[in-house]
C-alpha cells in the first residue's frame, strides 16, 4: 500500500555477488521493507538476507561521530564494548579526526618512508570508492601495498583465469544456465551463499538439465543433482585430472576447438596419462565408475557451465584447482557459446567491481600491470602526479605479517574486518595492536576497529551513491534511500577529504566525477556512461552506446597475446597440514544462509540473528555419537593455531572425519583455528583445510 511509506528507492542488495536489485520502502527516515525488483540477475527474487537483512543500518551501534582513542585508554585488544565506546574513545569533529589521521600518515611517510603505510579497501564499497582507495595509496605513498578481501576469496581463481584465458572475470553470466544442458557446481554451496542464483540452478534441473555437484560436504544442491560427488577434502586436482583422463582416453574432447583456440594441449594430454580413475580413486575417495560417469556426462553435453566457489579457491593449490576447471572447459569446447563457460561465483556484493577498480597489489584498474611503465604513466598523467613503484605490492596476509614484523607502522582500513577474517586471526590481532597508527573507516565498531587510533564513521550501501559490479560483470547504480546517521558520511567523500589533507590534488565534489575519471583508463567501461546507468544495468563489455552488454565472451578467441587460451597442467599437492594422532580430523569453514561474513551486519539484523543466534559447527551424527556428544552440546575445537568452544550440530551431509565451522561468530571465531599457509600464485590462505582435534567440553 503506497500509504505505508514516504519514498521508494531502487538500488542493489549489499550482501552477495548475485547483485539482486531491490526497492527500499522508507517511512519517517527509516527503511521499513525491501522488495526484489526486476534486475537482470534476480528478476524480482530475493533471499532471506536481502529481504530481512536491512535493519542493521538503523542499529544503535552505528558509528555516528568521528572518534579518537583516549590517551588513558586501556591497552589495545579485543576489549571495547560497542555500546560503551567512551571507555576507549572520545568524540571528535571531522576536522580534528581527519587532520590527526593525515598528520599521522604523513609523519610516518616522512620518518620511515612511504612503505611504512599500507591500506585495505573494501568489496562492500562502490566501484568509485575502491578506485579512490587504491589511488590514495599509490598516489599518496608511491607503492602498491593495497589490497582487499578478494585475497581471501577468489584470488587464486583470478590468477588461473588471467594466466589461461587472459581475463579474470566470468566468461558467461550464471543466467546462461537457461541455455545449458549440463552444469557442474564444485566447491560451492549456492543454496546458502548465492541463494537467488541457486533458484536458476534448480529451475535448470526441473527442465531436465543434468547437474553434477562436487563437494566434500553434501551441500544443499545435492538434492537436485544427477551426480553428487562427495570427494575427500583437498583432493580436487586428483579427481579433476582423473575426469580429464577419461575424456582423453575415450576421445570425448573437441579436437577442432582445441586446434583453433588453445595452446599447450599436447603437454596437457601427456600430463593426464597417469591420472587414471583407478589410480586416483583412493586419493580422491570417488569410485572409478563415478569418475567415468561424470566425465561422460560433462563431455557429452551440448553446452556445459562450470560454477565454483571458495571450496576450490581457498587451498594452497587453489590456482591448480582452477587451472583444472579451465582445462576441462577448454578441452570440451565449453567456452564462448550460449549455455557454456566458466563462472567463479563471486562472494561479496562488489568484489568483482573492487578488483576491476584496481584494489589489488599487482594490478591497476582493469587488471593492468603495475610493472608496465606505459600503464603507470597513463594513470599518473590523469592523476597529475609523479610515478610510483613498479613492484607488485604486498597482499592482505603479507601486509599483516609486515605489520607484525614492525615494518609497516600505519594502516588505513576501509570497511574490512581482518581482525575476524584473516587466517590465524590471533596473529593478525597481535599485529594490529602493534601499529603506531590505525585509521579505521566503517559503519560499526568492528573487531578491527577495536584496535583503531582514529575511527571515521562511514555509510552503508543503502546510504550512498555510485556503482557496483556483480558476479555477472553487470554494472548497476546504487542510490541512497536514507541519509547516513549523525555525522557519518559516504566513504568516497571521507577518502577525498583525507587525500586533500595529505597533500593530494583531489577535488571531487560528486561521485560521478570519479566514475568519469575511471573511464579514462578502463576499457571495460567503454560505452557505459553515468547517464545510461541511471536507467540501465549494463554488462561489460558493452560494444556500442546502446548494447546492454555481452553475457558471453570469448566466442572467437581470447584476450591473450596470440588469441589462444592455454592449458596449464596441474599436479597433485597435498594440503599444507595432514591430520595426525594429535589433530586427527579435518576442519573446513564457510558461511551460513543467515549470516554474512564476519557477522557485523547480519548479527545486528533482528530477523537474521533470531533465526541463527548462536555460534555452531556441524558434525556427522555418527561422529557425535562416538564422542558422546548430543546435538546442542558444546565441543572444543583445537588446531595448531588455537582453540574455540562452540555448539555442535548434527548434519548427515558432513563426512565422518570432518567438521564445518561458519566464520561469522566472534565468540567462537573460526579463524582462530585456520591455517595461514598460502597458495603461491593467488596468495590465498588454506581456509578450507586444517587438521583439528575435537573434544567434548
Ligand atoms: Fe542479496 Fe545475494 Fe540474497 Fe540476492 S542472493 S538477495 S544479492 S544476498
Amino acid at each position: 500500500d503506497s500509504k505505508d511509506f514516504d519514498t521508494e528507492t531502487e538500488t542493489v542488495c549489499p550482501f552477495c555477488g548475485v547483485g539482486c536489485k531491490v526497492s527500499l520502502k522508507v517511512k519517517d527516515g527509516k527503511v521499513k521493507s525491501v522488495e526484489g525488483i526486476n534486475g537482470p540477475a534476480n528478476e524480482g527474487r530475493l533471499c532471506v538476507k536481502g529481504r530481512f537483512g536491512f535493519d542493521y543500518i538503523h542499529h544503535p551501534h552505528r558509528l555516528t561521530k568521528p572518534l579518537i582513542r583516549r590517551d588513558d585508554a586501556p591497552a589495545k585488544g579485543l576489549n571495547v564494548d560497542p555500546g560503551n565506546l567512551g571507555t576507549h574513545f572520545r568524540e571528535a569533529t571531522w576536522d580534528e579526526a581527519l587532520d590527526l589521521a593525515a598528520k599521522g600518515l604523513v609523519d610516518l611517510k616522512e620518518t620511515h618512508g612511504g612503505r611504512s603505510v599500507a591500506g585495505f579497501g573494501s568489496a562492500k564499497c562502490t566501484n568509485e570508492e575502491a578506485y579512490l582507495f587504491q589511488k590514495f595509496i599509490r598516489q599518496g605513498f608511491k607503492h602498491n601495498n593495497v589490497d582487499h578481501c578478494t585475497r581471501l576469496c577468489h584470488a587464486s581463481s583470478v590468477a588461473a583465469l588471467m594466466e589461461n584465458v587472459g581475463s579474470g572475470a566470468v566468461t558467461a553470466t550464471f543466467n546462461q544456465i537457461e541455455n545449458s544442458d549440463v552444469a557442474i557446481i564444485i566447491g560451492s554451496n549456492p543454496i546458502e551463499n548465492h541463494p537467488v542464483a541457486a533458484t536458476y540452478f534448480k529451475q535448470f534441473t526441473k527442465r531436465g538439465g543434468k547437474l553434477i555437484v562436487m563437494d566434500p560436504r553434501g551441500v544443499g544442491m545435492r538434492r537436485f543433482a544427477t551426480e553428487m560427488v562427495q570427494f575427500r577434502p583437498g583432493a580436487d586436482v586428483s579427481m579433476l585430472n582423473a575426469i580429464m583422463n577419461v575424456i582423453v582416453e575415450e576421445g570425448l574432447y573437441d579436437q577442432a576447438y582445441i586446434e583453433k583456440y588453445t595452446e599447450n594441449w599436447e603437454a596437457q594430454k601427456a600430463h593426464l596419462a597417469p591420472f587414471t580413475p583407478e589410480a586416483m580413486s583412493e586419493i580422491c575417495g570417488v569410485s572409478p565408475d563415478q569418475l567415468r560417469r561424470v566425465a561422460r556426462i560433462y563431455a557429452n553435453g551440448k553446452a556445459s557451465l562450470i560454477f565454483w566457489g571458495m571450496g576450490i579457491s581457498q587451498h594452497i593449490h587453489g590456482t591448480d584447482n582452477s587451472r583444472c576447471l579451465i582445462s576441462l572447459a577448454l578441452m570440451t569446447g565449453n567456452v564462448g557459446k550460449p549455455g557454456a563457460g566458466l563462472h567463479p561465483l563471486r562472494g561479496q556484493n562488489n568484489v568483482q567491481g573492487a578488483s576491476d577498480a584496481g584494489l589489488v597489489p599487482m594490478f591497476l584498474p582493469d587488471y593492468q600491470s603495475v610493472m608496465d611503465d606505459g600503464i603507470r604513466k597513463a594513470f599518473t598523467d590523469v592523476w597529475g602526479s609523479d610515478d610510483f613503484s613498479n613492484e607488485k605490492g604486498l597482499t592482505v596476509t603479507e601486509i599483516v605479517d609486515q605489520v607484525y614484523a614492525g615494518n609497516i607502522k600505519g594502516m588505513y582500513i576501509q570497511g574490512e574486518n581482518p581482525a575476524m577474517s584473516d587466517p590465524d586471526v590471533e596473529h593478525a590481532r597481535d599485529a594490529f595492536a602493534k601499529l603506531e597508527l590505525l585509521v579505521v573507516q566503517d559503519i560499526f565498531l568492528t573487531e578491527t576497529a577495536n584496535y583503531a587510533d582514529i575511527i571515521l564513521p562511514a555509510s552503508t550501501l543503502y546510504e550512498k551513491n555510485g556503482t557496483v559490479s556483480n558476479t555477472n560483470r553487470q554494472v548497476q547504480r546504487v542510490r541512497p534511500a536514507v541519509a547516513p546517521p549523525g555525522e557519518a558520511r559516504e566513504d568516497w567523500a571521507i577518502t577525498t577529504d583525507l587525500a586533500q589533507r595529505i597533500g593530494l590534488n583531489w577535488g571531487y565534489t560528486d561521485v560521478s566525477e570519479v566514475f568519469n575519471e575511471m573511464k579514462l583508463n578502463m576499457k571495460s567501461l567503454n560505452n557505459i556512461t553515468w547517464e545510461r546507468l541511471k536507467t540501465e544495468t549494463i554488462t561489460y563489455p558493452s560494444l556500442t552506446p546502446t548494447d546492454p552488454g555481452q553475457a558471453i565472451v570469448f566466442g572467437d578467441g581470447f584476450p591473450r597475446a596470440d588469441g589462444r587460451a592455454k592449458f596449464t597442467p596441474a599436479s597433485v599437492i597435498a594440503p599444507d597440514e595432514a591430520p595426525d594422532a594429535e589433530y586427527p580430523m579435518i576442519m573446513t569453514t564457510g558461511r551460513q544462509l543467515e549470516h554474512w561474513h564476519t557477522g557485523s551486519m547480519t548479527r545486528r539484523s533482528l530477523v537474521l540473528d533470531a533465526v541463527e543466534p548462536e555460534a555452531n559447527c556441524s558434525l556427522n551424527p555418527k561422529t557425535l555419537r562416538q564422542m558422546g556428544v548430543e546435538p546442542g552440546e558444546m565441543v572444543r575445537l583445537t588446531t595448531r593455531r588455537g582453540s574455540i568452544e562452540i555448539m555442535a550440530r548434527a548434519d548427515r551431509a558432513i563426512a565422518e572425519d570432518m567438521v564445518f565451522v561458519p566464520f561469522a561468530y566472534v565468540e567462537a571465531a573460526a579463524n582462530v583455528l585456520t591455517n595461514p599457509a598460502i597458495d603461491p600464485y593467488g596468495k590465498i590462505p588454506e581456509f578450507k583445510f586444517a587438521a583439528v582435534r575435537i573434544e567434548k567440553v
